[in-house]
């Protein structure tokens, strides 16, 4: 017989919505809502996360939020400790990019994410972020994980770029299994052999997790693709997809920005594709109610 998906992840049953094991077989979890400030991740609203790839200037985090703020994003992004592959490039303004960060949220009320990279850090960065992110290179640092999880934050799990779906299900059960429910996975590309792009964006990842896991899913089109003109037909896949959000790379003159400038969208750029992706996630809206509906049809069978 067909191996079913509970039976093909069984590594990590807390992070599956179909219970298959004893007597609990048949049963399904809920979906987890993961709280930020005031309002959720994986509810019904589609919650958008944007800024720059890093905190710059005070000038640069507040006009990007401000902008961001008015297109409909909920949510701040700006890395302070930034992971770099080369060990010349600018790594982030740590503590100082924090404090911007935090003088961002006060000024618009958005909320904040911004990565960890450090487990010495998780305290410092906890006192700032309202949501945690662990980044695609850090996805299996397991003493990292632990101490995040322990932050009691939530945590923006990001997919590495060499790891299956069952290694990133591994990393989210090791949360979890830290005491923290509140786990946002994130697919952003993962390295094939194609080169067009600066990785491949993996939609049927997407939609395999929002099957399979109980957890939110967001997507990030802009680390996926690499190339700015990409950035919103990616971001259009990904609600199509599934996704209960995005993480997208916004600066306010991408040619000059410190890090991620080629994939990074200028202010009329993201304003675009924030009204052109309006009537998907109005769409979304009308397909998360039919599948609501059949998924309650489908419980009553069982049941
Ligand atoms: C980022 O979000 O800027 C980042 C470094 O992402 P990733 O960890 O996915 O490469
Ligand atoms: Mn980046």
């Amino acid at each position: 017989m067909r191996e079913t998906w509970p039976e093909r992840f069984a590594e990590t049953p807390d992070v599956l919505i179909d219970l298959e094991v004893g007597a609990q077989a048949g049963a399904r979890r809920e979906r987890t809502h993961v709280p930020v400030r005031d309002f959720v991740v994986g509810g019904d609203e589609f919650v958008t996360m944007a800024g720059p790839c890093s905190v710059e200037t005070e000038r640069q985090l507040l006009a990007t939020a401000e902008h961001v703020r008015r297109c409909g994003a909920r949510v701040l992004r700006g890395g302070a400790f930034k992971p770099r592959t080369s060990p010349y490039a600018f790594h982030g303004l740590g503590l100082e990019g924090l404090k911007l960060l935090a003088k961002a949220r006060q000024e618009t009320g958005l909320a904040v994410v911004t990565e960890v990279m450090s487990e010495c850090d998780v305290a410092m960065v906890a006192e700032t972020a309202d949501i945690l992110q662990i980044g695609s290179r850090s996805m299996e640092n397991y003493s990292l994980l632990e101490a995040a999880a322990h932050s009691g934050r939530p945590i923006l799990l990001k997919r590495g770029m060499v790891a299956t779906i069952g290694d990133f299900l591994k990393s989210a059960q090791f949360i979890l299994e830290n005491g923290n429910p509140n786990v946002i996975l994130c697919e952003r590309g993962i390295r094939t052999f194609e080169t067009a792009m600066r990785n491949t964006f993996d939609a049927a990842g997407i939609a395999l997790l929002k099957k399979i896991a109980h957890l939110p899913v967001i997507a990030d089109p802009s680390h996926a693709a690499g190339h700015r003109d990409l950035v919103p037909d990616l971001a259009r896949i990904g609600v199509a997809a599934g996704a209960d959000g995005l993480i997208v790379e916004v600066h306010p003159d991408p040619e000059r920005a410190w890090s991620d400038g080629e994939q990074s969208l200028n202010f009329a750029e993201f304003g675009a594709m924030m009204d052109n992706l309006a009537p998907w996630i109005a769409l979304r809206e009308r397909h998360r109610s039919w599948q609501h509906t059949a998924e309650a049809r489908s419980l009553e069978v069982v049941g």
